[in-house]
């Protein structure tokens, strides 16, 4: 498997603000991945960090093989990355075709037709305002906007948000077959610890913009409920001991990994 995305030592932010630091990470063809954290960790900022639409502010990230040194999204979205952002990147006001029209790129050789056979949901909701579609339908329509670019990498930003558990579950199922069928890598940014662990391979837990776990899936499960209670209160670190886990590396202070 190749990675398609790969950082080492990566720091995102803002100007001289920086928010995540040390960022040693890697998502591979046909690989899902999670970035877990707290309101703040520092999730968003890496996803727009990696899309090209922040400058990098310190150590190195290739995406798609083309090192990331300035802003470029243009070219890092060419290459094959699409960013879904919080808030699903739709219009409101337009028709569900409307909003896959403005998706559809000359350079890709995805359909809409293939697309709709891909998420059938949309296909009786074709002609209704984005704006009137229920929450778990727009995201549908967000990630069907993303198929059309028929991307390598797909960067998904909180796609549970105001979403019931049960919707979230069949998204997740629909992310696991694109990932599964297309070999289309994502990176799954999510504050529901369990539901994202269950589609994803692997995790990584960031608690203020750094990296305190990361490890496969099965791994990070096992300690979801640990996971999650260093989102609340004191997030300095993940309580690894507390955990009974071995820890097999650091590689920062507070950072153990489960692989
Ligand atoms: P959430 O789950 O709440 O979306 P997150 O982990 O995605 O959180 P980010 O949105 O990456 O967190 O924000 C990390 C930090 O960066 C926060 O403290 C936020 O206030 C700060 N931040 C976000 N945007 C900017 C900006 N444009 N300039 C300066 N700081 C910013």
């Amino acid at each position: 498997m190749s990675a398609l995305i790969e950082t080492a030592g990566l720091c995102c932010g803002y100007g001289r603000s920086t928010i995540v630091r040390d960022l040693d990470l890697s998502v591979s063809e046909g690989e899902i991945v999670s970035l877990l954290g707290a309101n703040g960790a520092g999730k968003t900022t890496t996803l727009l960090t990696l899309a090209g639409v922040l400058k990098p502010l310190g150590g190195s990230a290739s995406v798609l093989g083309a090192p990331l040194r300035k802003p470029e999204p243009h070219r890092v979205a060419n290459r094959g990355l699409t960013l879904v952002p919080e808030g699903r990147g739709i219009f409101y006001q337009l028709t569900v075709t409307q909003n896959l029209r403005l998706r559809e790129r000359r350079a890709s050789t995805v359909t809409t037709d293939e697309v709709l056979d891909t998420l059938p949901a949309l296909r009786p909701l074709l002609a209704r305002k984005a704006g009137l579609l229920s929450g778990g339908e727009q995201q549908i329509l967000a990630i069907a906007g993303a198929l059309l670019g028929d991307p390598r990498v797909i960067l998904l930003d909180e796609m549970s948000l105001g979403l019931a558990p049960k919707i979230v579950e069949g998204l997740f199922v629909l992310v696991r077959s694109i990932a599964k069928e297309r070999g289309t890598a994502v990176l799954l940014v999510e504050q529901q610890v369990k539901l994202a662990l269950e589609v994803a391979d692997r995790g990584y837990v960031l608690t203020r913009g750094r990296v305190t776990a990361q490890g496969s899936a099965a791994e990070l499960r096992e300690n979801a409920r640990h996971i999650e209670s260093s989102y609340l209160g004191d997030t300095t670190d993940v309580d690894v001991a507390g955990m009974g886990v071995a820890a097999i590396g650091t590689v920062h202070e507070g950072t153990r990994r489960y692989t």
